[in-house]
């Protein structure tokens, strides 16, 4: 069995395969498995979005007979802002264009919660990740992580709105925890746990 995660991102794919190695599937990338497409995230959720990009991927392998025993997996995740409806949400990645800089996103969000305190900044990373079986059944499960928005851009660790989220209990963004501090928190982490479980009662029912 092995699995093709719907990514190009190699971050990902690191987080990725350190949190779900002890599955002993061998992981890859779409790349990797030679699957070269662009999705259109047309989802008004997360986990929407997610069950897209696993659908969109395991129909590909399927139309080139490829798709025997692979569980294909996908997320999809962003930051929602509790002053600002929620926002960016499922437009995280593409908040004020996507080819704009993180400084620019991060400064951008500070400056729209100028004056706002703290009790009303709250703030949470979402994640949902879905998985599609060879046999088509579809998984999906969601985590997230709470914090505040910080007053200022903190931390260099870490990528994206890191640097804009602090987290109480810890003292600092972020993008000032470890990779491995961060990955034990984060609503990736708890969601590909989760996903690792769900997999392994359905390895072992079998
Ligand atoms: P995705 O790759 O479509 O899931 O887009 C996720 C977007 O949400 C990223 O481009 C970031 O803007 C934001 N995001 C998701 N998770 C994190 C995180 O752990 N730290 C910082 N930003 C994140």
């Amino acid at each position: 069995m092995k699995i093709i995660f719907a990514t190009g991102n190699q971050d990902k794919m690191r987080e990725i395969r350190e949190i779900l190695g002890g599955l002993n599937m061998e992981i890859i990338s779409m790349k990797e498995a030679g699957i070269n497409m662009e999705i259109e995230e047309n989802g008004a959720t997360f986990t929407e979005n997610a069950r897209i990009k696993a659908t969109a991927v395991a129909q590909e392998l399927q139309d080139g007979n490829r798709q025997a025993d692979v569980i294909v997996l996908a997320d999809d995740s962003g930051l929602e802002v509790d002053y600002l409806n929620k926002e960016p949400g499922i437009y995280s990645a593409r908040y004020l264009g996507k080819d704009t800089s993180y400084a620019v996103k991060n400064a951008k969000i500070i400056e729209r919660l100028h004056g706002v305190p703290d009790e009303e900044r709250t703030a949470r990373f979402v994640c949902a990740i879905a998985a599609v079986l060879p046999d088509g059944t579809i998984l999906s499960t969601s985590r997230s992580m709470e914090g505040i928005i910080a007053h200022e851009i903190l931390g260099e660790n870490g990528f994206g709105y890191d640097p804009i989220f602090f987290l109480p209990e810890y003292g600092k963004t972020s993008a000032e925890l470890t990779e491995q501090e961060k990955n034990e928190i984060s609503h990736r982490g708890k969601a590909l746990r989760a996903m690792e479980q769900m997999l392994r009662e359905r390895i072992e029912e079998k």
